[in-house]
């Protein structure tokens, strides 16, 4: 049989087949407080301290629905444009695990939240509409600590403080056909939630998780294929390299007449690879059946039109706009949609500047580079959008020049003074009307050989003159207007 590495060097193998992926991804809600109990969501406090007999499972303990969870997790079924059932139910999903005290998850299963949704992408120059199948709302468990701990080579640990934290579950359709779809859907995904404002889909704190499905088929094939459910993909770089393993490893498989199986494997970054884990439980395994201490979850009409008017403008949206309103080039646009703070920074600017095109350019080209080297988001720029205005009415009024105004930026970025305030005391103001004429007058003066070889016909003496002026203002002279007062003079 031919080996994943084989396969990967291989195109013309690959070539051969299709790849079919869904992803199910699993966001932690941004609330202040727990799903089922008011202890803190909070992240990083000392091991079992945000915790109560709810959280904790203790016998006889009731659970309580969150109202703030459900309000967010419609709105991000809204955001991926699903379809709210009117009426759901939330569900016990069994098992066993060390972090899991109550022995169940309280999940949804027959009758989720919201379905039938779509996500637009775009992968490799195309847009594609990836379909949704349901989201639905969920508890999540504790975590068991491994490292760290000076018997870590013998014990293992459990922290209860992530018991009971809201998450929603958002599953595809097995629409995507390549691991750029899959890392292209799960950024527009991230993007969207971090819009509404529901999660932070912090990957490092793990408030986004993502566990991919992947099977491969023949070119033209109508089956799906046999699907592996790859885990640990917790970083965007890993979804990607674990699926190009993963599509080679079976397509190796397949090639070597084997077939692939039906199981969870596990993603190791240090090795790039993915191994077996398990064979894939099924929903028979967990035993499910309705969460009997919590009614039905109703959501009324009411509240469903409050939850809807209080939806923000979404990127796609956004993006949209930014081109027919403001005339900004598609990529542009999609750079300053990128987050919410940053459309909006961007458009107070814009605002402020009478003139969106070049408030794109100062945003993008001064402004965000310099933040990134400084590692600092744009809710921290030392620059407020309106003197980026100021700037470039500045430019536009002929006050100062566009080299001048690069000039004043990194002194705006240093010191968070106002553009107008740095040109004041810095004296650096373009200089025009007399006192211009009085240098040129000076400079020719002082050089009758040039001025002669001018009028003889050598007219590239020009720059020489152009450099003595420039020198002389300090650079605070329109080079276009030196030019033309220079040739006038000269006759
Ligand atoms: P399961 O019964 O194993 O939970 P589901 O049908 O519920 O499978 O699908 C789980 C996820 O796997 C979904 O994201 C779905 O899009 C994806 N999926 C289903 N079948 C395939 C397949 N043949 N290849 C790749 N992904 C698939
Ligand atoms: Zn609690
Ligand atoms: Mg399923």
């Amino acid at each position: 049989m031919s080996s994943a590495a084989d396969i990967l060097a291989s195109s013309e193998l690959l070539a051969k087949y299709e790849p079919v992926i869904g992803l199910e991804v699993h966001v932690q809600l941004a609330t202040r407080t727990k799903i089922f109990c008011a202890c803190p969501t909070r992240f990083g406090d000392p091991p079992n301290t945000n915790v109560c007999p709810v959280c904790l499972g203790l016998p006889g303990a009731l659970p309580v629905l969150n109202r703030r969870a459900v309000e967010m997790a419609v709105q991000a079924a809204l955001a991926l444009n699903c379809r709210i059932n009117r009426v759901s139910r939330l569900a016990r999903k069994n098992y066993f695990y060390p972090d899991l005290p109550k022995g169940y998850q309280i999940s949804q299963y027959e009758l989720p939240l919201a379905e039938h949704g779509h996500l637009e992408i775009e992968a490799g120059g195309a847009g594609r509409r990836i379909g949704i199948t349901r989201v639905h709302i969920e508890d999540d468990a504790g975590k068991s600590v491994h490292e760290g701990f000076r018997d870590s080579d013998r014990y293992s640990y459990v922290d209860l403080n992530r018991c009971g934290t809201p998450l929603i579950e958002i599953v595809s359709e097995p629409d995507m056909r390549s691991s750029e779809e899959a890392y292209a859907y799960l950024t527009e995904l991230k993007q969207t939630l971090q819009f509404v404002g529901v999660s932070t889909c912090d990957m490092e704190k793990g408030h986004l998780r993502c566990d991919a499905n992947v099977s491969v088929r023949l070119k033209g094939a109508g089956e799906f294929g046999t699907k592996a459910e790859v885990k640990n993909l917790n970083s965007f770089r890993f979804l990607r390299e674990a699926l190009d393993y993963e599509i080679a490893r079976q397509v190796a498989v397949l090639e070597g007449g084997g077939a692939v199986e039906q199981e969870t494997r596990l993603y190791d970054p240090s090795t790039g690879q993915t191994a077996g884990m398990r064979t894939k439980e099924h929903a028979h395994d967990y035993r499910y059946f309705p969460e009997p201490d919590l009614l039905p979850l109703e959501i009324s009409e009411k509240w469903l039109e409050t939850i809807q008017a209080s939806m923000p403008e979404l990127p796609a949206a956004k993006r949209k706009r930014f081109i027919e309103e403001y005339g900004l080039r598609d990529y542009d646009a999609r750079v300053l949609t990128a987050t919410r703070p940053l459309a909006e920074y961007y458009e107070k600017a814009a605002a402020a500047a009478g003139n969106p095109v070049e408030a794109a350019k100062w945003v993008q080209g001064e402004l965000l580079g310099r933040l990134n080297a400084e590692g600092k988001e744009i809710t921290e720029s030392p620059v407020p959008p309106e003197h980026i205005g100021e700037l470039i009415r500045l430019i536009a009024e002929g006050q100062i020049t566009g080299k001048l105004a690069k000039e004043i930026f990194p002194k705006m970025f240093a010191t968070g003074e106002a553009p107008s305030k740095i040109v004041e005391r810095e004296g650096l103001k373009v200089m025009g009307g007399g006192e211009l004429e009085g240098i040129i007058d000076e400079v020719l003066e002082k050089n009758p050989t040039q001025v002669a070889q001018y009028k003889g016909g050598k007219k590239t003496v020009i720059g020489y003159f152009m450099g003595q002026v420039m020198r002389a203002t300090k650079g605070q002279a329109d080079p276009k207007q030196v030019n033309q007062l220079l040739r006038k003079k000269l006759g």
